[in-house]
């Protein structure tokens, strides 16, 4: 059965969004679309990998595919979906089926735009850093918009939105240091490190609490 498929806008979605969001490395974003091709493409949910046929196609080892195979699965851009007698059965997903998939491991449809507006949107980017007063969340550094990473209190492949209540503005090193770490934790990390003061570390607590309790207001 054929879908009603925008092709067009599918490919800007899976490069402008889903490759930065799940940080698809250029082998795994190949094998990505060159199952698209096979699968979706063709009108069917499902291809059959024949490993050697997607080695050749993507020049890469057998070894190595499984491993990426498995990566994309782990990352929701495919499913396993069992064997048959040339080979592995996989379904494979659209952009806003992975996105949808990483918000509440479903498969509806949701606005990208509003979903990842932590990647895109000037508007959306500065009304962020605005909220959060021109300073990263964590060690309150200024930051100009240029400077800005957004930063989710719950971890989106944990299964965290990224609406606004869930991301806070913040500095590219307490980005890269905070990690997967819950906030809280990160908060009393830098307050440990002398990087906040204490009268600074409970007020940065208390604006913690305050997002958590508009973000649980909203569910
Ligand atoms: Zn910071």
């Amino acid at each position: 059965m054929s879908e009603n498929v925008n092709w067009k806008r599918v490919w800007a979605e899976a490069v402008d969004y889903v490759v930065p969001l799940l940080k698809l490395k250029v082998t795994e974003q190949a094998i990505y679309f060159y199952l698209m091709r096979h699968s979706r493409m063709v009108g069917s949910r499902l291809v059959t990998v024949l490993k050697k046929t997607l080695g050749e196609g993507v020049q890469r080892s057998e070894f190595n595919l499984n491993e990426h195979l498995g990566r994309l699965a782990r990352k929701g851009c495919v499913a396993f979906r069992g064997h048959n007698q040339r080979g592995v059965v996989l379904e494979v997903f659209l952009p806003e089926e992975i996105v949808d998939w990483l918000h509440r491991g479903g498969y509806k449809k949701v606005n990208l735009d509003e979903a990842l507006l932590a990647y895109k949107d000037p508007a959306k980017r500065r009304a962020l850093l605005r909220r959060d007063r021109d300073r990263c969340f964590y060690c309150r550094k200024r930051l100009e918009i240029t400077e800005l990473h957004v930063d989710h209190l719950e971890p989106i492949s944990a299964g965290g939105s990224t609406r606004m209540e869930n991301s806070v503005a913040c500095c590219e090193r307490c980005n890269r240091e905070k990690g997967p770490a819950h906030a809280s934790r990160y908060l009393y990390m830098l307050y440990r490190m002398h990087r906040l003061s204490r009268e600074r570390y409970k007020e940065r607590v208390r604006a913690l609490r305050k997002l958590q309790l508009a973000a649980a207001e909203k569910m």
